[in-house]
C-alpha cells in the first residue's frame, strides 16, 4: 500500500523527472515539479527527439538517392534544411505539449522556475516570473540531467566555430565541413546526420576504438562503413588546440605521435556530458556527491533520507530509458512502496545507418570478467529482409555462457537494430538461454530471424550460413 497524499517535489522535468511525478501521483502522492526550461527536458528538445528527426531526414534523403535501384524513379533535386529544422521543432513540440497534458491530467502542479537547497527539506524557487517561492516538507526526487562536458583544450571556449550538440541541432545552414571531437554516441550520430547532408565529416576519438562500450567486432563494421561513406575517422588521436583560420577553425591534433591539423568551418565537441547539479546547492543538503554526480543505492535514495535521485544527474549510465525507470523506482519508493533499479536489461542504441544496439555483455566484457563463453554471428547479408532494406549489410552477435548456454549479450548492427533489440533484453531480463531462442518461432521475412540465426550459428547450426 502506498502513503496516498504524501507530498512529492521532482526538481527537473526531463524523462527521469516527468516519469518519476507520473508515477507518484499514480499511486495518489500530491506532487509539484520544478523545471527551469521546457518539460521534457534534454531528451525532448536538445538529444533523443531532435536528434532522430534529424537522422530521419537523413535517411529519407538516401533512401530517395537509391529508389532507382527499386525501379522508382526520383529526382532528387536537393532538400530544404530550414524546412527539416521546422520539422524537428515541430516533432518536439508536440511531445512537449503532450507531456504537459499528461502534468494536467495526473493533477501535477508545475512551477516553471530553478530549485535550490536551502537545508535537507527545503527547496527555494526562482520562479521564471521573477517571483520566489520556499518548499518544504515531504519526500524530494531531484532529476535535474545533464550538460555538455566543455573539455580543457586550449582554444575551444574562445572559438565561435566550436559548437556543442545543442549548437548542431540548430545550426542555420549546412557546413561544407565538420570535424567531431569525440567519437561517442553523440559524436558517431551526429557524423551519421552530416554526412548523408553532404558534409565532409572528420571525427577526432582520443581511445582506440570508437564507441568504446560498444560490441568491439561491430563496431568495427561501422567504422568500416562509416569509412567507405566518406567519414574520415582518427582514433587514438588527442586534439591538442584550437585556433581560428579563414574556414573557421584550426584543430591541432596529436596523431601516431606526430602533429596534424586540420580545418573545419565547424568543430563539433562532443567529449561527453556532467552532471547538472552546481546550481542545486547540494552541500546544504548534506547530499554526497563526486564532483557533482549523486551517489544513491539501488532504490535511487541518497544518503539524505527523504531525497532520491536518479538519471544523468548520477553521471552513470546517461540514457532517457535508464532515466525513466530509476524515475518509477525513485516514485514508488517516496510514496512507500519498495523497488529497486537494476541495470542488467538497458539496451544501447545508436542510431547510425545501418543502426547499431547491445544488451548485457560484450565479448570484451566477457573477457575481462573471466566468463567463459561462446559466440554466434549471423551476417544479415543472409537474412531477406536485410538484403530489400539496406543491401544486407550488418551482423547480429549472440554471446552465451559456456556451460549452460545462457544469453549474456546480444549485439545488433543492421537495419532497426534499435527496435529488435528489446526480444534480446526480455531474454536476458528472463534468463533465457539459448534453446529459448531457438524454440521461438520468429517470422519470415523479418530482421528478428536473424536473432534466431545466430544462436543458431553458436551451436554450428544455421541454417543460412555456413556453420564453421
Ligand atoms: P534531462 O533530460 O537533462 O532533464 C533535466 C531537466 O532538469 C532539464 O529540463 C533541466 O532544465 C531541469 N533542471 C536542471 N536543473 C534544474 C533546477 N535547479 N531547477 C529546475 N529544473 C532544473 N538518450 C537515449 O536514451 N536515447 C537517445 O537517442 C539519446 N540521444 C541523445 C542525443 C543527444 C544530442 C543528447 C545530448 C542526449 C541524448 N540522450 C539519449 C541522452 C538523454 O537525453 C538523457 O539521458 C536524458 O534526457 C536524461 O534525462 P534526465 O531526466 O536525467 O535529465
Amino acid at each position: 500500500m502506498s502513503n496516498e497524499n504524501q507530498e512529492v517535489i521532482v526538481v527537473g522535468g526531463g524523462p527521469g523527472g516527468y516519469v518519476a511525478a507520473i508515477r507518484a501521483a499514480q499511486l495518489g502522492g500530491r506532487v509539484t515539479l520544478i523545471e527551469k526550461s521546457k518539460l521534457g527536458g534534454t531528451c525532448l528538445n536538445v538529444g533523443c527527439i531532435p536528434t532522430k528527426v534529424l537522422l530521419h531526414a537523413a535517411d529519407l534523403l538516401a533512401e530517395a538517392n537509391h529508389a532507382n535501384d527499386f525501379g522508382i524513379n526520383v529526382n532528387v533535386t536537393g532538400f530544404d534544411w530550414k524546412k527539416v529544422l521546422k520539422k524537428k521543432d515541430s516533432v518536439s513540440s508536440q511531445l512537449v505539449n503532450g507531456i504537459n497534458g499528461l502534468m494536467r491530467a495526473n493533477k501535477i502542479k508545475v512551477i516553471n522556475g530553478t530549485a535550490e537547497f536551502v537545508s535537507s527539506d527545503t527547496l527555494f524557487v526562482t520562479k521564471a516570473d521573477g517571483t520566489k517561492e520556499t518548499l518544504s516538507g515531504g519526500k524530494i526526487i531531484i532529476a535535474t540531467g545533464s550538460v555538455p562536458a566543455i573539455p580543457p583544450i586550449p582554444g575551444v571556449k574562445e572559438n565561435d566555430h566550436c559548437i556543442n550538440s545543442t549548437g548542431a541541432l540548430s545550426l542555420a545552414e549546412i557546413p561544407k565541413s565538420l570535424l567531431i571531437i569525440g567519437g561517442g554516441v553523440i559524436g558517431v550520430e551526429f557524423a551519421s546526420i552530416y554526412s548523408q547532408f553532404g558534409t565532409k565529416v572528420t571525427i577526432i576519438e582520443a581511445l582506440p576504438k570508437l564507441l568504446p562500450l560498444m560490441e568491439g567486432e561491430l563496431t568495427a563494421l561501422l567504422r568500416n562503413k562509416m569509412e567507405k561513406s566518406g567519414i574520415e575517422i582518427y582514433t587514438e588521436a588527442k586534439v591538442q588546440s584550437v585556433e581560428s583560420s579563414s574556414v573557421g577553425a584550426k584543430v591541432n591534433v596529436e596523431y601516431k605521435g606526430e602533429g596534424k591539423c586540420f580545418e573545419a568551418e565547424k568543430v563539433l565537441v562532443a567529449v561527453g556530458r556532467r552532471a547538472n547539479t552546481k546550481a542545486l546547492n547540494l552541500e546544504k543538503a548534506g547530499i554526497e556527491n563526486d564532483n557533482g554526480k549523486i551517489r544513491v543505492n539501488h532504490k535511487m535514495e541518497t544518503n539524505v533520507p527523504d531525497i532520491y535521485a536518479i538519471g544523468d544527474c548520477l553521471g552513470q549510465v546517461m540514457l532517457a530509458h535508464v532515466a525513466s525507470v530509476q524515475g518509477e523506482v525513485a516514485a514508488e519508493n517516496a510514496m512507500g512502496l519498495e523497488a529497486s533499479y537494476n541495470g542488467k536489461t538497458v539496451p544501447s542504441c545508436i542510431y547510425t545507418n545501418p543502426e547499431f544496439a547491445g544488451v548485457g555483455l560484450t565479448e570484451e566484457n566477457a573477457k575481462e570478467k573471466g566468463i567463459e563463453y561462446i559466440t554466434g554471428n549471423f551476417p544479415l547479408m543472409s537474412n531477406g529482409k536485410a538484403l530489400i532494406m539496406n543491401g544486407g549489410e550488418g551482423m547480429v552477435k549472440v554471446i552465451l555462457g559456456k556451460e549452460f548456454k545462457e544469453i549474456l549479450g546480444v549485439h545488433i548492427l543492421g537495419p532497426r537494430a534499435t527496435d529488435i533489440i528489446a526480444e534480446c533484453a526480455l531474454a536476458i531480463g528472463m534468463e533465457a538461454t539459448i534453446e529459448d531462442l531457438i524454440e521461438t518461432i520468429h517470422a519470415h521475412p523479418t530482421l528478428t530471424e536473424a536473432v534466431r540465426e545466430a544462436a543458431l550459428a553458436a551451436e554450428k547450426i544455421a541454417i543460412h550460413a555456413i556453420n564453421k
